[in-house]
């Protein structure tokens, strides 16, 4: 009798115990865990975060997060993001992080794009303060985003920027672009100080040509010509950077072409570099050997939508063209491309790319694929690897 007494709470205790965890917990969530710790039963760790990616969409960023914050980031490390853009437009969008001082070189593609950027951004600038913000060059895929739309607020509504350093010249009448002024002009009015690539490059006006973003890391502004001479080319008009932790050495050109990069080269003393964001998202127009044969980089990381039709229905010179894979494989076979097209509209290839480095190794994590870009499939059946390449 006592046997079956005993047993009769044993069940009850159960039973009890089981509702309770039912009525208090999150049931799809924790009925897996509460099953697998009764009897034991294990599931594999991708189907039980495919579970919780499928029905809750918290648990499914938080998982994109863990593989895109390697656990040896720490506020001694700099890091370059590369962000997706949200769609199936080329754009430039690259958040650069030390401790809480946050860069944030440009922000495509479209309005739009701010729904995708914006959060991005937040999950690694917790403080809501940009500390400096460049917009390199007037086009849409490099400023929608500042701009976003009512639904999705842009960068300048969503963030307090200290110091935005932007384009001295611009041939824009756009729509965009004048939104962008506006917006800017806002968060001047705001409170932000505004300098334009030249005044930095002439230490005019209290701007600076050499920011310090931490203990041995500094932000560089570059002389590029067209500063100051106007062309019809507005991708040259871009503002270049060069960031520098001890010897590490990191180049932004924003879309310069070749003849911007000539220039760069005649007029600056550039280092071989660490990293080099693909000028001008992989065009053939850009990417020189006059520019490559000096920084030399080791490391280049493309912001574009890998083979759209979005510029031309030439395959070879879809981004990333033909003509730049032959040319940085001379130094070079880490490339990294963010985002791909698909039938459907757009996918991540290596997603959000972060190269991240304490000042010695440099490394690179990336949200999606880890591969680099000649080891993709769709490089493999659009591109060649050139017998002379690395
Ligand atoms: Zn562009």
């Amino acid at each position: 009798m006592k046997k079956i007494i005993r047993t009769f709470i044993i069940v009850l205790v159960i039973l009890l115990g089981t509702i309770w965890a039912l009525v208090n917990f999150n049931v799809d969530e924790k009925l897996g865990d509460l099953f697998n710790k009764i009897f034991g039963t294990s599931t594999s760790a991708s189907d039980s975060s495919e579970h919780s990616s499928d029905s809750h969409d918290h648990s499914s960023d938080s998982s994109a997060d863990s593989s895109d914050k390697p656990a040896d980031i720490t506020t001694d490390t700099l890091a370059i993001r590369f962000l997706e853009v949200g769609n199936q437009y080329t754009g430039d969008c690259t958040l650069i992080q030390i401790g809480d001082t946050e860069v944030l070189i440009d922000a495509g593609s479209r309005k739009g794009s701010a729904e995708t950027i914006v959060p991005a951004i937040r999950e690694y600038c917790t403080d809501g303060v940009l500390e400096y913000v460049i917009a390199t060059h007037a086009h849409q895929d490099h400023i929608a985003g500042f701009v976003g739309t009512s639904k999705a607020p842009g960068i300048f509504d969503s963030f307090e920027c200290k110091t935005i350093i932007d384009f001295s010249l611009t041939n824009a009448t756009s729509s965009i672009y004048k939104d962008y002024i506006s917006k800017r002009d806002a968060e001047v009015e705001a409170g932000a100080t505004h300098y334009t690539a030249l005044q930095c490059w002439n230490n005019a006006d209290g701007a600076k040509r050499s920011y310090t973003l931490a203990d041995g890391v500094t932000m560089n502004v570059l002389y590029n010509t067209y500063y100051e001479v106007e062309t019809s080319d507005e991708n040259d008009y871009s503002v270049c950077l060069l960031f520098s932790q001890g010897s590490n050495h990191y180049l932004f050109t924003g879309d310069l072409e070749e003849k911007g990069e000539a220039e760069l080269v005649k007029n600056n003393t550039l280092p071989k570099v660490k990293l080099f964001k693909a000028g001008h998202h992989g065009s053939y127009t850009a990417n020189t050997d006059a520019l490559l044969s000096v920084i030399q980089p080791e490391i280049v990381c493309v912001c574009c939508c890998c083979g759209s039709d979005e510029y031309t229905d030439n395959v070879d010179n879809m981004f990333p063209s033909q003509a730049f894979v032959n040319n940085v494989a001379r130094y070079t076979d880490r490339i990294y491309v963010t985002t791909i097209v698909t039938e459907t509209g757009f996918a991540s290839l290596n997603g959000t790319i972060t190269v991240y480095s304490d000042g010695g190794a440099v490394n690179v994590s990336c949200s999606a694929s880890s591969d680099v870009f000649k080891d993709t499939d769709w490089f493999k059946k659009n591109r060649t690897w050139p017998a002379y390449g690395v």
